[in-house]
C-alpha cells in the first residue's frame, strides 16, 4: 500500500522553562531520568564511560517504546483503524523531529534506516553505484569508522574504482590541504566522519564540503558521533548526505537516519524492494514511491523510530549549550588527569575534540585494562573501535576508550583515574 506523505505537526515539543527561557542544564536532574545509571556492577556503583558505543536511555524513551507495544501497536501507513492512525502519526511525527534536529529543509529528506551503517550502504548502492566507473575514486579520511570505508570498497570493487584516504597528522587532525589535492576529476564522492569515534577529532566538515562543492563532488557526512554532541545543521554544513544512529543519541537501537538533499533522493533508484516503497506493482513492472518512502521497504522499526522521536524531544528540551560545556569540562578533567599517569599515552589530541579519550597504558593490554576497570564498576571500551586504519596510523593494535556523555559527572572521571591507578598497581 502506498505510504502517505509526511505533514508538519503543529506543536513544538521542547518544554520551555520559566518565562520561556530554556531549562537550565543540571546533570543530577538528567541522571535521575536515566534508569540504567543507577545500578551496581561487581558490587561497585556503575560508572558508564562507553557512550560512544551506545548511550544509556532516558525513561521517556523507554516509556515511548513501551507505549507503542502496550497501546498503539499497529503497522504504519496501511491501516485506517485508530491504532494504525496513532502509530502512523507518531512515526511521521518522529520524521519531523529529525528534520528539526538536523536543521533540514524538508521532512521528505529524512529516511529511516537501521542505523548509520545502513544509511551509508544505502548511499553506496543507490546513489554512488550507478555513477561509478572504472578508475573513479571515493575520497575518505584516515580516521573513518569501518562503516564509512567498507561500503565504498564494496561498490568500488564492482567496477574497478578505489577508496582513497586523506591523511591525518599525529594529533589526529585532518590535513585539509592534502584532501584538497586528492580531490580531482576521478573523485565521485567525499565521505568523512564529522567526529571520530576512536580519536574524538571533530573534522572541519563545512570547509571540506566547500572544497568538494567547488570541485562538483558530493559529500556524505558520517554523523554518528556528532549528533550526540550537537548541534548539527546539515544546511550550514553544506553536505549532500548525513547519517546517524538513534542509539548513540539516547534513542533505541536498530534505528538510524539518512538525510539527503531532496534532489538527490528523487534522482536515486530504490535500494531494497517490497511494501511501502512502490507506487504500482504489476508483473510487467513496478513504479516507485516518492522519497523518503522509496527507501523504506517493508515494515520499519516503528517503536524504534517513535523512541527516537522521544529522544529528540528530550534532548532538545535540555540546555544543550550547558550540556556541551559540561561534556567539555569532563573531557578537560580526564585529559589533564590521564596525561599525568606515568606510562599512559592518549591517542588523539586534536584541538576542539569531542568528549572521547582513547589511550594506551604501557605494559597493559587495553582488553586487560578494560577488564580491570570493569571490576571497579567502570565501563570503558577496548579494541580497535571498528577503526583499524586509525589504529595502524598510530602504531597500536587497540586502545582503551572512555567516552563521556552529558549524564556523566566529574566524580566519575575521578573514579576512572582511581581504577587506572589500581590497574597500574596490579601490573607494577
Ligand atoms: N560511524 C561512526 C563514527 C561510529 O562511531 C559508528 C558506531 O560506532 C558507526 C559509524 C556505525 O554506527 P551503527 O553501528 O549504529 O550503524
Amino acid at each position: 500500500m502506498k505510504a502517505t506523505a509526511p505533514r508538519e505537526p503543529a506543536t513544538s515539543p521542547a518544554t520551555p522553562g520559566p518565562h520561556g527561557a530554556p531549562p537550565a542544564f543540571d546533570v543530577e536532574a538528567v541522571r535521575a531520568q536515566i534508569p540504567a545509571l543507577h545500578q551496581e556492577v561487581h558490587g561497585k556503583p556503575l560508572v558508564y564511560l562507553d557512550s560512544a558505543a551506545t548511550s544509556l536511555k532516558p525513561r521517556c524513551v523507554i516509556d515511548a517504546v513501551e507505549r507503542v507495544y502496550a497501546r498503539d501497536c499497529a503497522n504504519v501507513h496501511r491501516g485506517v483503524h485508530a491504532l494504525s492512525e496513532r502509530a502512523t502519526a507518531a512515526f511521521e511525527g518522529a520524521r519531523h523531529k529529525v528534520r528539526r534536529l538536523l536543521g533540514a529543509a524538508d521532512s521528505r529528506e529524512v529516511v529511516f534506516t537501521r542505523g548509520t551503517t545502513e544509511a551509508i550502504n544505502l548511499v553506496a548502492w543507490s546513489f554512488l553505484r550507478p555513477r561509478l566507473r572504472a578508475g573513479d575514486e571515493v575520497l575518505v579520511t584516515e580516521l573513518e569508522h569501518h562503516a564509512n570505508i567498507v561500503p565504498w570498497q564494496l561498490v568500488c570493487a564492482e567496477v574497478g574504482a578505489r577508496v582513497v584516504p586523506a591523511p591525518i597528522d599525529d594529533r589526529g587532525v585532518l590535513d585539509v590541504a592534502a584532501l584538497g589535492r586528492l580531490l580531482g576529476p576521478r573523485t565521485k564522492l567525499v565521505a568523512l566522519a564529522h567526529t571520530s569515534n576512536a580519536l574524538g577529532t571533530v573534522n572541519p566538515v563545512a570547509e571540506v564540503a566547500a572544497l568538494a562543492r567547488a570541485a562538483g563532488v558530493p559529500v556524505l557526512v558520517d554523523g554518528a558521533q556528532a549528533v550526540p554532541h550537537g548541534p548539527v545543521d546539515v544546511q550550514a554544513l553544506g553536505c549532500d548526505f548525513f547519517a546517524f544512529s538513534a542509539h548513540k543519541v539516547y534513542g533505541p537501537t536498530g534505528v538510524g537516519v539518512l538525510w539527503g538533499k531532496l534532489a538527490h533522493l528523487e534522482a536515486m533508484g530504490p535500494w531494497q524492494g517490497g511494501g511501502d516503497m512502490i507506487r504500482t506493482v504489476s508483473f510487467e513492472g513496478s513504479t516507485w514511491n516518492d522519497p523518503p518512502h522509496r527507501f523504506e521497504a517493508g515494515t520499519p522499526n516503528i517503536a524504534g523510530v517513535i523512541g527516537l522521536g522521544a529522544a529528540i524531544d528530550w534532548l532538545l528540551g535540555l540546555d544543550l549549550a550547558g550540556a556541551r560545556a559540561h561534556e567539555q569540562a569532563l573531557l578537560a578533567r580526564a585529559t589533564d588527569a590521564l596525561s599525568r599517569v606515568p606510562g599512559l599515552r592518549i591517542v588523539g589530541t586534536a584541538p576542539g575534540k569531542a568528549s572521547v579519550v582513547g589511550f594506551v597504558l604501557e605494559g597493559v593490554h587495553p582488553h586487560d585494562l578494560a577488564t580491570i576497570l570493569d571490576h571497579e564498576g567502570v565501563a570503558v571500551r577496548a579494541g580497535h573501535h571498528c577503526a583499524q586504519p586509525v589504529m595502524r596510523r598510530f602504531g597500536v593494535p587497540a586502545t582503551a576508550r572512555a567516552s563521556f556523555a552529558l549524564y556523566n559527572t566529574l566524580d566519575e572521571v575521578d573514579a576512572l583515574l582511581r581504577a587506572i591507578e589500581r590497574a597500574r598497581a596490579l601490573f607494577a
